[in-house]
């Protein structure tokens, strides 16, 4: 959608190949949560109807909001499947727009649900080259910049009577993807619980046994790790620009600009090497793990019978 808003900036499909691209922002960052103050009263990520009970009646207190991501995912699924029918080929160009505009309308609407599900619900509009349009007795318009004669005729707008707008339309307007919209003003995602999880596995493999001590000791490892290199700056190249890697996605088979980070750091290994050695010339150091009492010591110890 020509459009360039705050978070992500692509173009509608036009008969110009180059004019398919979209790129992220230098800030954006997957590791910052977007919102700190009310992450940490919100919980995000999940749909199903008994924590969506739990939520609203034990911690009604807290906002439930759910994640991007997660709901895109879905979202696209359909959306897919719909274009992939033969009626529907004009959907296929329309998809990566169609998902940058839900990840827009969330970011967008600064917590307010109804906002975020009519800007949802504008893309109708703008798919069929509308770009003006009255709803409720209210004047409503895109949030793009005014398109040219010549860009209004390149787009390759959809038909309103046509089998592709029929079922896109039937996606947009899902009452459940609508209740959920509500929920995802915050523009919450859990990328950071993702990256921690990911990082757990460097050190907590799942194919390898450990011992409940080893466990314990690689899991503050890898909280550690997570904790040293959360809020990676995006890396920078020689002439100062921000880094992008361009990856090609086969399911889309379009290509996309990943921002690249700055490589991970582990700082606290050398500062535990150091505290290591440190102790070791200490002699107040106690034995690890600390020596069990013997069979006879613990039989003793439990026992109430006064000796024969
Ligand atoms: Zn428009």
């Amino acid at each position: 959608m020509s459009t360039s808003f705050g978070e992500w900036q692509l173009d509608d499909p036009t008969d110009d190949p180059q004019d398919d691209s979209f790129k992220l922002p230098s800030d954006h960052n997957p590791s910052s949560p977007s919102d700190s103050d009310s992450a940490s009263t919100s919980s995000y990520g999940y749909r199903s109807p008994s924590i969506r009970k739990t939520m609203r009646e034990t911690y009604c207190d807290i906002r439930h909001e759910f994640d991007v991501w997660h709901v895109n995912k879905s979202v696209k699924k359909k959306l897919v499947n719909a274009a992939n029918k033969k009626e529907n080929q004009d959907l296929q160009t329309w998809l990566k727009s169609i998902s940058n505009h839900l990840y827009w309308s969330c970011s967008s609407s600064h917590g307010d649900g109804e906002e975020c599900v009519r800007r949802w619900k504008s893309l109708l509009h703008h798919i069929v080259g509308i770009h003006r349009w009255e709803e409720d007795g209210e004047q409503h318009t895109c949030h793009h910049a005014p398109l040219t004669d010549d860009e209004q005729r390149r787009k390759r707008w959809m038909k309103v009577d046509s089998p592709a707008y029929k079922s896109l339309k039937s996606i947009v307007l899902d009452k459940n993807l609508l209740r959920d919209l509500k929920q995802m003003a915050l523009f919450k995602h859990t990328g950071p619980l993702e990256v921690f999880h990911s990082s757990m596995l460097k050190y907590t493999q799942k194919r390898l046994h450990f011992s409940y001590d080893a466990m314990l000791a690689r899991t503050q490892l890898a909280v550690m790790d997570h904790n040293a290199n959360i809020g990676k700056e995006q890396a920078k190249t020689k002439e100062g620009q921000p880094r992008f890697a361009c990856a090609y996605s086969k399911a889309s088979r379009q290509w996309t600009a990943r921002p690249v980070y700055e490589r991970g750091e582990q700082p606290f290994r050398k500062n535990m090497m150091e505290d290591t050695l440190r102790m070791r010339d200490e002699s107040s150091i106690e034995d690890w793990p600390p020596s069990s009492p013997s069979q006879e010591e613990t039989s003793e110890e439990h026992c109430s019978c006064p000796p024969a």
